[in-house]
C-alpha cells in the first residue's frame, strides 16, 4: 500500500471524527442524529483540509523532489536552474530544498562539463605533443641509422646526412623550448619583468636579429615609427621581444619570397598600435580563427619545412595576455596578413 495524501487525510479525518463522536457520546449531550451529523461534518472538513494541505504542500513537492533527483541520476543536470529559480521564488521549505538541490546539481554539472572538456583537451594535447616530438626524432634516428648501416663510408653522404640529422634535432630542441615556455607562461611560473622601455629601440634590436633570416628569403624589412621620438611602454623586454620575433619571423617565413615585411608603431592618444604585416599569400578565413591554437598549422608540411613548431602564435597570444594586450589578425588571400595589438604608453619620460 502506498502512502499518499488521500490515505493520510482519510486516516486523520477518521481519527478526528471518531474522537469527536466518542467525546460527545461520553458527555451524552447530543442526539444520535446530531452525532452522525457532527461525525460526517468533522470527517469531511478534516479530510478536505488535510488532503489539500498534504497534496499541495508536501506530497507534490516531495514528488517534484524525487523527480528532480531521478533526472539528475539518469542524465546529469542540464536544467536552466537560475531562470527557473528566479521565476519561482518560494517560502515552502520543501520547494526551497528542491531549488537548493537543483542549484547544487547545476553547479556540479558545470564543473563536470568543464572537467570533461579539460580531459579532452589534455588527451589531444598529449597526442599532439607525442606526434610533434616523434616527427623530428624519427627523422634524426633514420639518418643516423643509415649512416651506421654503411653510408658513413661515403664522405659526401656522411656530411649531408649528419647535417640533416642536426637540423631535425635543432627542430626538436626548438619545440621543447617552446613547449617549456608555453607551459611556464600558462602556469604562471614565469614572472614577467615589467619595466619602462622604448618600443622603437626594442623593434630595432629585433630587426637586427632577423636581418640574416630576411636576407635569406630576400625580404625587405620596413620599420615605420615616429622618427626621433621614443615610445615608452611598460612591458617585459625579453617577452615582448619574443612576440615581435615570432610575428616578424612568421611574416618572413610565410610571406612571399622577396616580399615586404612591415612593423608599424603608430602612436595614438595614450597608447601605441603595433602592426606587423606582410604581402604574402594570406590566411583563409576558416584557418584564421584557429591559428593561435597550439600546433595549429595552415599548411602542415610547409610550416614544418620552415622549421615552425606550431607554437609561435600560441606563445605570442599568451605573452600579450599577460600585458593585457589582446592580439587580432586580419588577412586577405593573395594580399597578405596583418597582426595588430595595442600597448598603453607610459608618461613621465
Ligand atoms: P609555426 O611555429 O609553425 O610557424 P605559428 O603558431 O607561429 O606556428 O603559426 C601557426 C600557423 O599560422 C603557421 O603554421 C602558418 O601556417 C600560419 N601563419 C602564421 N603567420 C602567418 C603569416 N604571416 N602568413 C601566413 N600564414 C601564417
Amino acid at each position: 500500500m502506498t502512502i499518499n495524501s488521500r490515505l493520510v487525510a482519510f486516516l486523520l479525518a477518521s481519527t478526528v471524527c471518531l474522537v469527536t463522536v466518542a467525546f460527545l457520546s461520553v458527555l451524552d449531550t447530543a442526539e444520535p442524529k446530531e452525532l452522525v451529523l457532527v461525525g460526517c461534518l468533522s470527517f469531511a472538513s478534516v479530510f478536505l483540509l488535510s488532503y489539500v494541505a498534504f497534496e499541495f504542500l508536501i506530497f507534490r513537492e516531495i514528488k517534484n523532489l524525487t523527480e528532480a533527483i531521478d533526472k539528475i541520476n539518469r542524465k546529469g543536470f542540464k536544467g536552466q536552474v537560475s531562470e527557473r529559480l528566479a521565476s519561482s521564488p518560494s517560502t515552502n521549505p520543501l520547494r526551497l530544498v528542491r531549488n537548493e538541490i537543483e542549484a547544487y546539481a547545476g553547479r556540479k554539472q558545470k564543473e563536470i562539463d568543464e572537467l570533461k572538456k579539460l580531459e579532452i583537451f589534455r588527451r589531444e594535447f598529449i597526442a599532439d605533443v607525442s606526434h610533434e616530438l616523434k616527427t623530428p626524432l624519427f627523422a634524426a634516428q633514420g639518418f643516423v641509422l643509415t649512416l651506421l648501416d654503411g653510408a658513413v663510408d661515403d664522405e659526401a653522404v656522411r656530411y649531408k646526412f649528419l647535417k640533416k640529422a642536426a637540423k631535425s634535432l635543432d627542430g626538436l630542441s626548438m619545440l621543447i623550448q617552446d613547449l617549456l615556455t608555453l607551459g611556464q607562461i600558462e602556469s604562471g611560473d614565469i614572472t614577467m619583468h615589467f619595466e619602462d622601455l622604448d618600443l622603437t629601440a626594442l623593434a630595432r634590436d629585433i630587426f637586427d636579429q632577423l636581418e640574416a633570416k630576411a636576407k635569406k628569403r630576400g625580404s625587405e624589412m620596413v620599420l615605420l615609427a615616429p622618427p626621433g621620438q621614443p615610445l615608452w611602454v611598460h612591458a617585459d623586454y625579453t617577452r615582448l621581444g619574443q612576440v615581435l620575433t615570432n610575428l616578424l619571423g612568421n611574416a618572413i617565413k610565410y610571406g612571399k619570397e622577396e616580399g615586404r615585411v612591415t612593423l608599424e608603431l603608430l602612436p595614438q592618444p595614450g597608447r601605441v598600435t603595433v602592426r606587423v604585416s606582410d604581402d604574402g599569400p594570406g590566411i583563409a578565413k576558416e584557418h584564421l580563427k584557429r591559428i593561435f591554437e597550439r600546433f595549429y598549422r595552415v599548411e602542415k608540411s610547409r610550416s614544418r619545412q620552415q622549421g615552425g613548431s606550431g607554437l609561435g602564435l600560441a606563445i605570442v597570444k599568451h605573452i600579450l595576455e599577460k600585458h593585457q594586450a589582446p592580439i587580432s589578425v586580419s588577412s586577405e588571400l593573395g594580399q597578405g596578413t596583418t597582426f595588430t595589438f595595442d600597448l598603453p604608453l607610459v608618461d613621465g619620460h
